[in-house]
């Protein structure tokens, strides 16, 4: 191996001291260059589902490399986007008609936002404003960063983010200010849409709140017209219990988005799912009205393999048993710290589990998030702290050995990091 100098890599998220190798992965587990095995604790970055390198999402890879791996897709069609569009009409939220697909999470809330603006333009009526609730995150492009919250994050970039219209988190017994908020939000503008990340704000710190209020904001957004965009792309198959959160509120979305494990984890892949009366909006003889959204792999075939193959393993019932299974598992190892006064908030929606190292100083810059990082590292965990909270996202196949493992390092982490 070289040794590495300058950084010929730029990382995401990432200052440059702090690295690691990894050569392998297999099921719940990672293997780094010197031999070391990890516990993926937090299915790398929330994409893993069924495991590392699951054998039939690598097997469904190979077979389709041979056969076709690019093509146009403006105007083109192949079989495993048919398939996976077919499959996911059929699993996706009921009154959902139709799949547009992209490469990420980011460009899957960029393709929504477009979506819902073309379609108040095409209808002739002047709906422009944005709502959002605060903490959300959105991803990381231009407009994904308009739409999420701000801060840390994108201070050096706010002079290309355009106005959206904040309304507060409901927070535990302060959920009523939010929904009051939404109504004013409604009032005084010219109301488009409202973009939320169901159940779970992930990246803004693992914040829970209940399916009635997402239910609610639901109604409100019907009784003004306003589309609804639900943001699944963190808690979309399987991870807060369901298949996708909205599924809890009882509540189909007018748009919703999808990323994150849709290949299982193995390639980039992002579809974003609308109902008929948007995508008729935009069909005509008229070009003007076209859809003008594209990028040169959209739909990949190998991408589309993959989430071929992932949405076959959901259709076995053991997946599905597994996400309770998992769901239940978090919930016994998380309940010791529910009476540990170094701990507060401590949370779990479906299988993610978190919870706040009380600390002097919180945030997401929190100088605690690193040394805990650090600390994870050295026991071989992969665990990446949102500043003092910390999180637990396993892929499905974890052993209750391994949770044992993390939960232990989280204990010991608190005395040793505070
Ligand atoms: C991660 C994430 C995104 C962005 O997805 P990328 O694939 O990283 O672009 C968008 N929305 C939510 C809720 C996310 O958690």
């Amino acid at each position: 191996m070289m040794p590495k100098k300058k950084f010929p890599i730029w990382h995401p998220f990432t200052q440059h001291a702090l690295q690691g190798e990894i050569t392998s992965g297999d099921g719940a587990y990672l293997y780094t260059a010197d031999g070391r095995r990890i516990i993926d604790a937090i299915s790398s970055w929330w994409v893993v589902t069924h495991g590392h390198c699951h054998p039939q999402i690598v097997s469904a890879i190979q077979e389709q490399a041979g056969k076709l791996n690019q093509i146009i897709f403006a105007g083109y069609t192949h079989d495993p986007a048919e398939e996976v569009a077919e499959m996911l009409l059929k699993v996706g939220p009921r009154g959902l008609d139709h799949v547009f697909f992209s490469d990420s999470g980011s460009t899957s809330v960029e393709v929504a936002l477009k979506m819902a603006l073309g379609y108040w333009r095409n209808i002739g009526e002047r709906r422009t404003s944005i709502v959002v609730l605060q903490h959300s995150y959105h991803g990381d492009t231009i407009g994904a960063m308009s739409v999420g919250a701000r801060g840390v994050f994108n201070a050096a970039y706010r002079p290309l983010l355009f106005d959206v219209i904040s309304i507060p988190f409901p927070a535990k017994g302060r959920e009523r200010e939010t929904l009051n908020a939404l109504y004013a939000a409604f009032q005084d503008e010219f109301p488009a849409v409202l973009v939320v990340e169901p159940l779970i704000l992930g990246a803004g710190g693992m914040l829970i709140y209940p399916a009635w209020v997402l239910r609610e904001m639901k109604r409100i957004c019907e009784s003004f017209g306003v589309l609804f965009i639900a943001d699944e792309v963190m808690t979309g198959w399987g991870r807060t219990g369901t298949l996708f959160a909205c599924e809890q509120a009882d509540i189909t979305p007018d748009i919703a988005c999808y990323s994150k494990r849709l290949t299982g984890g193995a390639l980039p892949l992002a579809v974003t799912l609308c109902r008929a009366e948007i995508f008729e909006a935009h069909y005509s003889k008229d070009r003007v009205r076209t859809f003008f959204h594209s990028s040169s792999y959209t739909a990949n075939p190998l991408a589309c393999a993959a989430a071929k193959a992932n949405l076959d393993l959901w259709q076995d019932q053991e997946s599905c048993k597994r996400v309770t299974t998992v769901a239940a598992m978090q919930e016994h190892a998380i309940e010791p710290f529910r009476a540990d006064a170094r701990f507060e908030n401590v949370r779990r929606t479906g299988t993610i589990t978190a919870l706040d190292l009380k600390a002097s100083d919180g945030g997401y810059l929190a100088s605690i998030g690193p040394k805990l990082q650090a600390f994870f590292r050295d026991r071989n965990l992969l665990l990446r702290p949102l500043g003092n909270t910390i999180y637990v996202m396993p892929p499905y196949c974890v052993a209750a050995a391994d949770l044992d493992e993390i939960y232990g390092a989280i204990r010991a982490a608190a005395d040793a990091v505070t």
